[in-house]
């Protein structure tokens, strides 16, 4: 069975949101809410600051919280871990919104929890999720993190990499790429 992730290499991402509108066209997400987001933090103190620009969106987590307090079994994981919600079987209680610390999950208008998928249907075809298809630099990439000769397990044992937020106990699988081992 595979574990799904993505990386995302944050020194090639230049922040365009060609990834956010390929998302939300995809997607049908409706108008002032969003599946995914730019993030940029800045590291570090004067004058010796790094600035990570990043696409972030649902973890599809490990250990998802989402998931265990979901009291009607709509928010679930999928094959490959992918995180899910089945909307005939959601009632837009939010407790899986409250509880996620990314702040990845919102209320559709139709009534049930949204959020990235991965482009599920996509990847079922063969198909890389929308936004890792339009990004200009292909700072994303999406593959099985169980598969040590993926891509993108080559790309996290040989890069400095780091999940958001590891210490709420979600186990992440996005990694964030910051440069190669030896810098
Ligand atoms: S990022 Fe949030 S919505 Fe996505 S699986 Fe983790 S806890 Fe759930
Ligand atoms: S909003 Fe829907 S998916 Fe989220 S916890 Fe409530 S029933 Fe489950």
């Amino acid at each position: 069975m595979a574990r799904y992730g993505m990386a995302i290499d944050t020194t090639k991402c230049v922040g365009c949101m060609d990834c956010v509108v390929a998302c939300k066209t995809e997607n049908n997400v409706p108008e002032g809410l969003n599946r995914d987001w730019i993030q940029t933090i800045v590291n570090g103190e004067f004058p010796n600051l790094t600035m990570e620009i990043r696409s972030e969106r649902c973890n599809h987590c490990t250990n998802a919280p989402c998931v265990s307090c979901c009291p009607t079994g709509a928010s679930h994981y999928h094959d490959g871990g992918i995180v899910l919600v089945h909307h005939d079987l959601c009632t837009g209680c939010k407790a899986c919104v409250a509880s996620c610390p990314y702040d990845a999950r919102f209320i559709n208008p139709e009534g049930y929890a949204d959020k990235c998928t991965f482009c599920v249907h996509r990847v079922e075809e063969g198909k890389d999720p929308a936004c890792v298809s339009v990004c200009p630099t292909y700072c994303m990439t999406l593959g099985d993190l169980d598969d040590p000769n993926s891509e993108i397990s080559k790309l996290v044992k040989s890069k400095n990499n780091h999940t958001n937020l590891p210490e709420a106990g979600t186990i992440p699988n996005i990694y964030y790429l910051i440069g190669d081992n030896n810098d």
